[in-house]
């Protein structure tokens, strides 16, 4: 059976008395983040926001606090949180703050769903609490698979709650698959836009900088997913997410570079038949597919117009060059800790290059050594992912004189 079908509707999404679906929003402040407010806000008849969840954005937090109402918000940074109680006070709005907190939230009774929507590993913990406590999980935070997809997708299968993919790919994977919950998927396809320097070669990205390797010629995104849109790692992330997220082996995931990004990627069923789901990239669709399931809501977003003129077109990745979704593959393929190895290296990484602290080119070196410096582990608890998280960014970190 394909995983599209454990992905009913949770029960306890229709509270007595309340049809609107319970939103507990982590990572609030962030691209993914405000999009979804924005589909809350479109459809107020079918979700409620619950919860808002920010790292140091307070300002932001604050108005999206008076304006969308929740139960309870959580602000990580320390700094904030007297700034953040005393302009909420007398709302009736539990605030939160520090780290832990996150996880304290995630524990709370008011929501149904948690849309994961913070940026890399710090998504980890509060999606497994969401997990533990049977909540339904609609997945932005693709690092949260990456790290630990094993013991994620066991524990979702354990409680019965629903993983659905936001990313845009998985998305259209798991579109695909719904009515095919008897048919084995022989692969699948991920599409790739390329970045922003595709059909470039080293000598070109060795001088590449922050400012050119943030612009994305199809989607506007946070920082770190834009920069590994950049160096391909986007993408070898992304086939560590589908393996776990569709139980694929890793020889069944291909990547295929598609730069128009209107197929959002395909699967190929065993008589050959492939299916693909398109449309223009706008996030908000995968958003509001997740956050609706099994349901379509109507919208009002431009549509792809097929009788225009438009080439669509398809070419191998060039992995020689882009050596982030090589060292991905080897990852994919190997297992144990080593696609988390991999994900803190590259957090690291990134956090180096955002700062100038380190060339494009060096950003591969560093997950390169940091993945032979750290012991493999063929099948990691998830302490010890925990474990070699810490391990991989501390040994990155060291690299980069941080
Ligand atoms: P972003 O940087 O714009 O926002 C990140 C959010 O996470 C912010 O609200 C921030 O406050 C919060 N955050 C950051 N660090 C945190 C920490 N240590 N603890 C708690 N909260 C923290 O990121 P984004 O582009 O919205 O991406 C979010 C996730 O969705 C990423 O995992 C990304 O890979 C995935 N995703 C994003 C897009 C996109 O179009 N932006 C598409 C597909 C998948
Ligand atoms: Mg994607």
């Amino acid at each position: 059976m394909n995983p599209v079908a454990q992905q009913k509707p949770a029960a306890s999404q229709v509270v007595a008395g309340e049809h609107r679906k319970r939103i507990a929003l982590f990572g609030s402040t962030g691209s993914i983040g405000t999009q979804a407010l924005d589909v809350i806000a479109a459809n107020p008849d079918k979700f409620v926001v619950t919860i808002l969840t920010a790292h140091s954005n307070h300002e932001l937090l604050i108005d999206q606090a008076k304006k969308f109402r929740p139960q309870a918000v959580v602000i990580v940074e320390d700094a904030k949180y007297n700034a953040t109680r005393q302009a909420l006070s007398g709302m009736g709005i539990q605030v939160m703050g520090g780290q832990q907190s996150l996880e304290d939230a995630a524990a709370l009774d008011c929501y149904d769903m948690m849309l994961a929507a913070i940026v890399g590993f710090a998504g980890l913990r509060p999606t497994l609490k969401a997990i533990e406590h049977g909540r339904s999980i609609a997945l932005a935070n693709k690092e949260t698979l990456v790290v630990a997809g094993d013991i994620v997708m066991q524990r979702a299968v354990e409680k019965r709650t629903p993983v659905i993919p936001v990313d845009s790919e998985h998305s259209a994977i798991f579109q695909c698959l719904v009515g095919e919950t008897r048919n084995r998927i022989e692969k699948i396809i991920l599409t790739a836009s390329g970045g922003p320097f595709l059909g470039k070669k080293p000598n070109y990205l060795v001088n590449v900088k922050r400012e050119h390797a943030l612009q994305h010629p199809n989607w506007s995104m946070g920082a770190k997913i834009s920069i590994d849109s950049a160096t391909l790692m986007n993408k070898g992330l992304e086939m560590i997410e589908a393996r776990w997220l569709f139980n694929l082996k890793p020889e069944q995931i291909q990547v295929v570079v598609h730069p128009q990004s209107i197929i959002h990627s395909m699967v190929q069923f065993e008589d050959g038949s492939v299916k693909a789901q398109m449309g223009l990239p706008d996030m908000k669709l995968p958003i509001q597919y997740a956050m609706a399931f099994p349901q379509r809501i109507p919208n009002v977003f431009p549509r792809f117009d097929f009788a225009k003129s438009t080439q669509l077109s398809f070419e191998p990745p060039d992995i020689k060059t882009f050596r982030n979704l090589g060292l991905s593959m080897e990852a994919l393929y190997k297992g144990g800790n080593l696609p988390a190895v991999l994900n803190a290296a590259n957090e690291i990484s990134v956090y180096g290059f955002l700062r100038n602290r380190i060339g494009f080119l060096d950003m591969t070196e560093v997950i390169e050594r940091t993945m032979q410096k750290i012991p493999f582990i063929a099948k990691p608890s998830l302490e010890e992912y925990f474990e070699s998280d810490a391990e991989a960014r501390n040994f990155a970190a060291s690299l980069l004189n941080l």
